[in-house]
This record gives structure tokens, sequence and C-alpha cells, in this order.
């Protein structure tokens, strides 16, 4: 199973791929966590995207593509993958597509958790200022920028995704229960033979 949930910064795809990790076994490829990790541990990587993650801009595709490479070749006995922030480009779903037929796979589910922008930043806006959050991309400047970048480069992958799939839409203000269990639905309507 190779899912793909799409959809804003902050409209709860971490939430829900953490959630279906623990329910079906399948593992998360979240690129803002592996970026996340290599910035903590001050990697190479780290050292580059340091900067990138904290204006809210998007890293190189070249730099994101040759992880998720590799993590796609790591994972190859997994039951499931879920795509969590990746693609957010349209040459990164290119590459994907390429990627995943070289190892044998296809995508078999795309979920859009489809959200209120204004609402869902006030929603953020509001963890940050609560939270001691260690994040420093979460502040209200930084998150214009992401659902700016948001609107103007990874939405168009969309509509790319609709010429060949099917997208299922959540509504994502629901509360998380809820969303889970639609997601809990699609899932298991695709994976029943
Ligand atoms: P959120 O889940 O809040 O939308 P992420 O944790 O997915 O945010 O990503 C945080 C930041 O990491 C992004 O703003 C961007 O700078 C970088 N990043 C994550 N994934 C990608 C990607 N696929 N391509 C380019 N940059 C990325």
């Amino acid at each position: 199973m190779n899912l793909i949930l799409l959809g804003p910064p902050g409209c709860g795809k971490g939430t829900q791929a953490t959630y279906i990790v623990e329910k079906y076994d399948y593992v998360q490829l979240s690129t803002g966590d592996m970026l996340r990790e290599a910035i903590k541990n001050n990697t190479p990587t780290g050292k580059i995207v340091k900067n990138v993650l904290a204006s809210g801009k998007l890293v190189d595709n070249e730099l994101i593509i040759q992880i998720m490479k590799e993590k796609i070749e790591e994972t190859a006995t997994s039951p499931g993958r879920i795509f969590d922030g990746f693609p957010r480009t349209l040459a990164q779903a290119e590459s994907l597509n390429a990627l995943l037929s070289q190892n044998n796979l296809s995508i078999n589910l795309l979920i859009e958790l489809v959200v209120d922008q204004e609402e869902l930043f006030e929603r953020i806006t509001k963890r940050a200022s609560e939270s001691d959050s260690v994040r420093d991309d979460d502040n209200a400047d930084v998150l214009r920028k992401r659902l700016d970048v948001y609107n103007k480069e990874t939405r168009p992958i969309i509509a790319f995704y609709e010429k060949d799939f099917f997208v299922n839409k959540i509504d994502g203000m629901q509360d998380i229960s809820t969303v889970n269990k639609l997601i809990d639905k699609l899932i298991e309507n695709n994976t029943k033979h």
C-alpha cells in the first residue's frame, strides 16, 4: 500500500500518518521529520537545510528526491508507506512515479485533507503560542510563507494526480477521530481483495 497524504501545512497530515502507522504497521515517510532529524543531528544535510526550513521555503528538489529514493529502497519489504509532506512540487511528484515504478510499486491511495486556510492559520498560531514548540518554523510570518508556498508550488500536484487517479477528499476541519475513521474506511476498501 502506497498512500499519499496531501494538504497544506498544519492540516493534520502528520497526526493522521502517526495513527495509520500504529494501526496498520505501515511506515511513515515524512520528509519534514527526516529534515528536522538531520538538523538535530547536525549532519551535512542538516547544515544545508536548517535555514531553508526556518524561512518556510522548500528544500531543493534534488536533495529531497535523493533522500526519498533511499527511503523507498530501505522500506522495500514494508506492507505500506505513507507519504507525508512529499511530494511537494510537480518535479517531486514526477520523480515519485519513477521511483515507485523502478521498485515495482505504485500509488494505491491518494487522500487530500481539505481545510479552511484562515481557520488553519488561527489554529497553528494558537498551537505555537501555547506550546514550547521546538519548531522554529511555527510562527505566524513563516506560516504565511509556508501557506503561500503550498498554494503556489504544492497545490498544483492535486490536479496533476487527478489526471490519472481519484483523489479522495476529506474535510480536515472535522475532529481527529472522525478524520481517522474516514481514512480507515478508505484504506480498508482499498486493501480488500
Ligand atoms: P508540515 O507538516 O507542517 O506541513 P513539514 O514538516 O512537512 O511541514 O515540512 C517542514 C519544512 O520542511 C517545509 O516547510 C520545507 O522547508 C521542508 N520540506 C519538507 N518536505 C519537503 C519537500 N518534500 N520538499 C521540499 N521541502 C520540504
